[in-house]
């Protein structure tokens, strides 16, 4: 399959739509403000600072409270129900600010958009919505808001397709010194309880030169972290020269101190190679996320995993002797269709047996289109909640443990702001990707610094600077 990339000729023209957005923007008395949220992942966070990008680019100014705009726009994520009802919350509860000030746009994108069912759900529930696009057509995002703001009526843009590369759009980047990487879009994988391959397309990578290159200037623009995306970066790189692990090592010979991050692995893709070169590596965090999902080889396999239970065991345990500090985490779901008391004990065995650093615990939420969500779930609500809360337990009593090994040793930190400890203390993110708070000041803020840990608590170091 060919990588549909977004030619440079489209990407001019919709140059030419934030000009002339601007060329009318400029003319306001006050300059018009946009209010914007992300919900969800962090892919869906990349494509947020993207819009922001193109609105600043379009003379837009960016306020967080909804009855200061004059452009709303929420980005939505559809990967469980809760996600998704907020939304439609959130959505309708601008009706009466339509209402009072009919001269708003309001706009909804992301994952939720791209399934035509519940795209059509929000246009007819709905009517104050203006413009509604999906997740590949991002791109032209100047295009859908000049058309909106002055050929007026609603716009619903969904095209189906398999999704597409663009380049060099304007990003607005919010995390101060941090910034994130998008190296490869969609998901081939089709685990049976998962939306995202549905809404966000194929699997396709972004050159590596061009991911190379924007690291590059990144760091030369003074970035000191640096978050790899993908929803399966161990599979990055089909269709072009290098895999993952060369892209990691490539990135790592970049002069300059900084930090590489990403995520997230998949346990079937993920290589004793990738781990010798995080391991070897001078500037890639000594951390992996690796979501098991479940510890019986049963549900696995009903969730299209491929790999079991002895597989991902062998990964944990060349990763950990490899990299002896390493910070392991993970997803797990509870109450997968047909899941039992035994598969779910499996998981708890798993669980004490690799003890992870911290793990992001789900209860299974049916998705449309997905196979999952066809398959017979006669375990109640309630049952399910109690299994939920034993997983949360264990998990506690593993993460309340596993920082206690920092105490004594120094470790290097990248200081992110102040701390949440005590008024006194500034804040940050070792190496491993855990957080230190310390007694730092104001100009430590985005410089690396050794700190000596004195104290582990379950969710953060505590330490002294050295
Ligand atoms: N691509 C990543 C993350 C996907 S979504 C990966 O493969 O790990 C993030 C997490 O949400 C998943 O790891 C999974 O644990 C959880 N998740 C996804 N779909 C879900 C569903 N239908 N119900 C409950 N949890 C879900
Ligand atoms: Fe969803 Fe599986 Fe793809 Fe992750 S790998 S995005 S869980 S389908």
């Amino acid at each position: 399959m060919s990588v549909k990339t977004v030619s440079q000729e489209e990407l001019k023209e919709q140059k030419m739509y934030m000009q002339k957005v601007r060329s009318v923007t400029h003319t306001y008395f006050e300059k018009p403000l946009a209010y914007v949220h992300s919900y969800g992942c962090q892919q869906n966070v990349s494509d947020g600072e993207k819009i922001k990008g193109m609105l600043e680019e379009m003379g837009y100014g960016f306020t967080d409270t909804l009855s200061e705009a004059k452009f709303i726009l929420f980005n939505t994520c559809a990967v469980r129900e809760n996600a998704v009802d907020r939304v439609f919350g959130n959505v309708g509860a601008l009706k009466h600010l339509k209402k009072k000030n009919p001269d708003i746009i309001i706009a909804v994108c992301g994952c939720m958009v791209q399934q035509e069912e519940t795209a059509g759900k929000i246009k007819s529930t709905f009517p104050f919505v203006d413009i509604i696009f999906g997740t590949h057509v991002l791109h032209t995002f100047p295009e859908l808001l000049f058309k909106c703001l002055f050929e007026g009526g609603r716009i619903l843009e969904i095209p189906d397709s398999d999704g597409v590369i663009a380049e060099n759009i304007p990003v607005k980047r919010e995390r101060g010194f941090k910034a994130s990487v998008p190296i490869m879009y969609g998901c081939n994988n089709f685990c049976t309880y998962c939306v995202v391959p549905l809404v966000r397309g194929r699997e396709r990578s972004r050159k590596a030169e061009d991911v190379i290159s924007e690291v590059k200037g990144l760091v030369e623009r003074g970035y000191k972290d640096i978050l790899l995306l993908g929803q399966n970066v161990n599979s990055y790189g089909k269709g072009t020269d290098i895999d993952f692990p060369e892209l990691l090592s490539r990135l790592d010979r970049i002069d300059g101190e900084f930090k590489i991050e990403f995520m997230t692995s998949h346990p079937k893709d993920c290589t004793e190679r990738l781990i010798d070169v995080i391991a070897e590596s001078e500037k890639i965090c000594h951390h992996l996320h690796l979501p098991v999902q479940c510890g019986s080889d049963r549900i696995l396999k009903l969730m299209n995993r491929h790999y079991d239970k002895a597989h991902y065991l062998k990964l944990v345990d060349y990763a950990r002797e490899k990299i002896p500090n390493l910070n392991l985490t993970t997803d797990i779901i509870v109450g997968f269709p047909g899941e039992t008391r035994e598969d779910f004990e499996e998981t708890l065995r798993l669980m004490k047996r690799v003890c992870f650093d911290s793990a992001f615990t789900f209860i299974f939420s049916p998705r449309m289109g997905t196979k999952a969500a066809e398959m017979d779930d006669p375990v109640s609500a309630e049952e399910k909640g109690k299994w939920f809360r034993e997983l949360l337990e264990v998990q506690g009593e593993c993460g309340s443990k596993s920082y206690q090994k920092y105490v004594g040793k120094t470790v290097r930190v990248l200081c992110e702001g102040k701390g949440r400890t005590s008024e006194e203390y500034f804040t940050g993110k070792s190496r491993e990707n855990i957080i230190v708070d310390f007694n730092g000041d104001e100009k430590d803020i985005g410089t690396f610094l050794d700190v000596r840990i004195t104290e582990a608590k379950a969710w953060a170091l505590i330490g002294e600077k050295v």
